[in-house]
């Protein structure tokens, strides 16, 4: 505990803190980079019953107790302020409206802490933190931008587009608001938008992307208005992306920060080699999205987001990672090349980590509704269909998580298994029966109806053939994964029939310097099996520097 604090809570006697003290020291440390004052004003409803209203009192008394630079002024909605500021909702709030328009409309709760937090930095820095390439872009702007971004409190890539927002509101405060809507505590704005899933960007009134983007696309979709689909369908369209910024030499290059690749970072700088972690998204990678993890030792019981934060904060004291970053292409020559969407790297091995993604059932309506009802995250939009009726389809690991996440937030959940045994662990099996989940089985999604949002689907009977409507409001799809191997096939690695990399004990592939590790490999895809085999694969890159067992042969 920080002393100064520690003596101010003595003088005061506070003992109501929400914040837990080693959140507290953290954010000491954080608010260092605090320059200018930070003014929030609060706006609460009048329900003093409101679990969300106390948690954003509480939560911004706790900075302001924190940090001498940040100022709250709590208001009501029928006040002055609330006219002034245009504010109808609580709670809300605003961060230094004086200067920009940064807005939280509802709790700055769970995941969104975090966009708040870098919110509050960049308001007093001033500075957007934006790359020299987007600024250009951003200063050509010569309209007004609202971007509102809805998100949930699960969603671990929530609070990456609502900090796209804040950071071009910093860069134009002249021109663009940013406003981060809970989408489950204003439920009639997120039906006026059709959110369906999270994060769900609307600017100028217009729906232009759903899912998180890379801060290059967000800026691009900001200043033309252009829907993410149509920006992805017209290739052909010169591209406003950042320049090559340079060449950097390593030793490794680590693509992917799941489990597997973040263990090999910190495994390979420990062993003595330079190395760098790339990460198309964000760190996490499927843990992420795992709403709990009861199987990793060391933790009986942890939000699979929580972990990877955990193991992301251990590997930044070693390894630097860079997030939004894909890579294009691996050529292998005497030395390794490794072309990202920013630079280039030059590199003796590379460790690749990608994992792998969500597999979809291919069935009519699925991919038209994606993001309106169909979803393969449940906890990035479980929160959405509270008191609702939903389908987890699948009958494995993943199906019966999500399924028991998304009964314990209250929604009406079914299972539809295609055979008549569910695959999942008997834990699992278990609390599914216990907690009277039930499960459709031998049958398969033959179709998913709606006009805009998800409303039914068609179910047949794999033994008799019967077709069987059933109304719905949502369905999660949890059909097991497919591994994200392309990069490496292009340079000729081996893999199996399903795309799977082939790689010894050692995590080689048959090509000499190129490694594979974590769920990329296939095999049991657990947490433990991608930090050991991300672990052996640094390992093996480091020996085989010193030792190149290829020349050898
Ligand atoms: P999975 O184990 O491959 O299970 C996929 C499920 O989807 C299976 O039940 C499969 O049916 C069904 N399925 C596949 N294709 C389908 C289709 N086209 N239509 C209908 N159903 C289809 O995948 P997962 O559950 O995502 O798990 C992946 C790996 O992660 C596993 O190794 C798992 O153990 C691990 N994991 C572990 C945990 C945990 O330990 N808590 C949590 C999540 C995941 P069949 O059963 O008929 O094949």
């Amino acid at each position: 505990m920080n002393p100064d604090i520690e003596e101010e809570n003595r003088k005061e006697g506070y003992d109501d803190w929400l914040l837990p003290e080693e959140t507290r020291e953290m954010l000491v440390e954080m608010f260092q980079e605090l320059k200018d004052d930070v003014n929030l004003e609060v706006f609460l409803n009048d329900d003093n019953e409101d679990p969300f209203n106390q948690l954003t009192y509480q939560f911004t008394r706790d900075l302001a107790r924190i940090s001498e630079k940040i100022k709250v002024n709590v208001n009501d909605l029928k006040g002055g302020s609330a006219e002034k500021f245009h504010v109808e909702r609580g709670p809300s709030v605003l961060i230094s409206p004086e200067k920009y328009s940064i807005r939280f409309t509802g709790a700055p709760a769970g995941e969104e802490g975090k966009s708040f937090l870098k919110g509050l930095i960049l308001a007093s820095t001033g500075d957007s933190e934006l790359e020299v390439a987007q600024r250009k872009l951003l200063a050509e702007l010569n309209e007004k931008r609202q971007a509102m971004i809805f998100v949930t409190p699960g969603c671990p890539y929530c609070p990456g587009q609502v900090v796209n927002a804040f950071r071009a509101a910093v860069e134009r405060p002249d021109l663009v608001k940013a406003e981060c809507i809970e989408a489950s505590g204003n439920i009639d704005l997120a039906r006026k938008y059709n959110v369906g899933a999270v994060p769900h960007t609307v600017i100028n009134g217009i729906t232009t992307s759903r899912g998180l983007e890379p801060e290059d696309r967000f800026i691009e979709e900001l200043i033309t208005l252009e829907l993410e689909e149509d920006m992805k369908k017209a290739k052909a369209k010169p591209s406003l992306k950042v320049p090559e910024s340079g060449t950097e030499d390593v030793e490794l290059v680590i693509i992917g920060a799941g489990p597997a690749g973040i263990t090999a970072g910190i495994y390979a700088v420990r062993s003595g080699m330079k190395a760098v972690i790339i990460e198309k998204d964000n760190v996490g990678g499927q843990v992420a999205l795992t709403p709990v993890v009861e199987n990793y030792p060391g933790f009986k019981n942890i939000p699979g987001k929580n972990l990877m934060d955990i193991l992301k904060a251990q590997a930044l004291d070693y390894v630097p990672i860079l997030e939004n970053e894909g890579i294009e292409e691996i050529k292998v020559g005497k030395r390794i090349e490794v072309i990202s969407s920013k630079r280039r790297f030059l590199c003796d091995s590379v460790i690749v980590a990608t994992g792998a993604e969500h597999r979809k059932l291919g069935v009519k309506g699925e991919e038209r509704l994606s993001g309106r009802g169909v979803s393969y995250c449940a906890t990035c939009d479980g929160y959405l269909y509270r008191g609702k009726k939903v389908l987890v389809v699948g009958g494995g690991d993943s199906a019966l998580t999500d399924s028991l996440y998304l009964n314990s937030l209250g929604a009406k959940v079914r299972i539809v298994h295609r055979r008549d045994e569910l695959r999942g662990q008997s834990y699992l099996r278990e609390s599914i029966e216990r907690e009277n989940i039930p499960v459709i089985w031998n049958s398969v999604v033959k179709r998913i109806g709606g006009k805009d949002k998800v409303k039914g689907i068609e179910l047949e009977d794999t033994s008799s053939g019967a077709i069987k409507k059933m109304s719905v409001d949502a369905v999660f799809i949890s059909v097991g994964y497919n591994p994200n191997s392309q990069l490496l096939q292009d340079i000729g690695v081996k893999v199996n029939e399903y795309g799977f990399v082939q790689v010894g004990r050692r995590c080689r592939t048959n090509i000499p310097r190129i490694y594979a590790a974590g769920d990329i490999t296939g095999g049991v895809r657990q947490i433990v099996t991608a930090v050991s085999e991300g672990a052996t694969a640094a390992l093996s890159a480091y020996e085989n520097l010193h030792n190149p067992y290829w020349k050898s042969r």
